[in-house]
């Protein structure tokens, strides 16, 4: 008799969330097109997500997946998280340029090097394109805004929960340290309560970024230390190693001095966000509830409102 090795249970999911044309692979791992049961689940998870945040009154705005190269010059990115950005290039040269470009591409040389830094970076996070925007005095009642866009980490992986661009909906408050932590702490009950009565094992956990190399180490223990991040885990494909599917972020002021969002007072605003990654909650539903949207449980699917 001889013994099967274990398959990797992150390329097994795949493979099956493929076969089910639920994900569609496109030669890049971690960069993929969605099927229309994926993408049904994604839609009314977020109508669930408005339904809940109602209540906040909150701002609208969406933004595209690109961020102002100036603004992002404004915070530590570059510093923290060097190995997950992307920039945006493009060509400016003239016609001779470009027929060496030409040359190049065709002789299977690197053309890249014939290109340069447009105005642009892929977006890290749903609430960086709004900080930029703020700038000025807010009222006493602060602000509350309601994003969603597709975000960009270059983290290539077989894990199809970690994906190099994937969507994430964000309630963002912006006000007094009081304003920002209230509304934390009241996401991180209901964005819990939220993914639980879908039927998700769902555990708040203490967590930290993953900030760059050795000087990161320090970064990571502040991190934890001020409690300044929550993840709501869920089990996907492994169990001692569970997936964050939303994170709450308190930022202290660090958005209110880099963009001069001031309260009354003048002091710098003080802000958090509460992030929902709708690949990932969608992931973990199909991985709970099965692959086939019509033999999910019925509580689930009127939660839902799925067709
Ligand atoms: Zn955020």
């Amino acid at each position: 008799m001889c013994e099967s090795l274990p398959a990797d249970p992150y390329l097994a999911f795949l493979d099956e969330l493929v076969t089910a044309r639920l994900l569609i692979p496109s030669g890049v791992r971690g960069v993929y097109g969605r099927g229309g049961d994926f993408e049904h689940v994604v839609e009314q998870f977020e109508r669930l997500v408005t339904r809940e945040g109602r209540p906040e009154k909150a701002e609208v705005m969406r933004f595209p997946p690109l961020l102002n190269r100036a603004h992002y010059a404004k915070i530590n990115h570059i510093h923290n998280f060097p190995d997950l950005m992307g920039s945006v290039d493009t060509f400016t040269g003239n016609e001779a340029d470009h027929r060496a470009m030409i040359d190049t591409f065709q002789t299977g040389g690197d053309w890249t090097r014939s290109l340069v830094p447009a105005e642009t970076m892929l977006v890290p996070a749903a609430c960086y394109p709004m900080f930029p925007t703020a700038t000025g005095t807010l009222g006493e009642a602060g602000r509350t805004v309601d994003l969603r866009t597709f975000v960009f980490r270059h983290e290539p992986s077989d894990d199809p929960a970690r994906m190099q661009i994937f969507r994430q909906r964000e309630y963002v408050r912006l006000g007094t340290a009081d304003q920002a932590l209230d509304h934390r702490d009241a996401w991180l009950r209901r964005g819990k309560a939220l993914l639980e009565s879908l039927g998700l094992p769902v555990e708040a956990v203490v967590a930290n970024d993953p900030f760059f190399g050795r000087g990161g180490r320090l970064a990571k223990a502040t991190q934890r230390e001020q409690t300044l991040k929550y993840e709501l885990v869920v089990p996907i494909c492994s169990t001692e190693k569970p997936t964050a599917v939303s994170s709450t972020n308190y930022h202290l002021d660090y958005f209110g001095k880099a963009f001069d969002i001031l309260l009354p007072d003048g002091s710098p605003a003080h802000s958090a966000c509460i992030g929902f990654g709708l690949e990932r909650i969608a992931l973990a539903l199909f991985k709970h509830h099965g692959l086939s949207l019509e033999r999910w449980p019925r509580e689930i699917r009127e939660r839902l409102e799925l067709d």
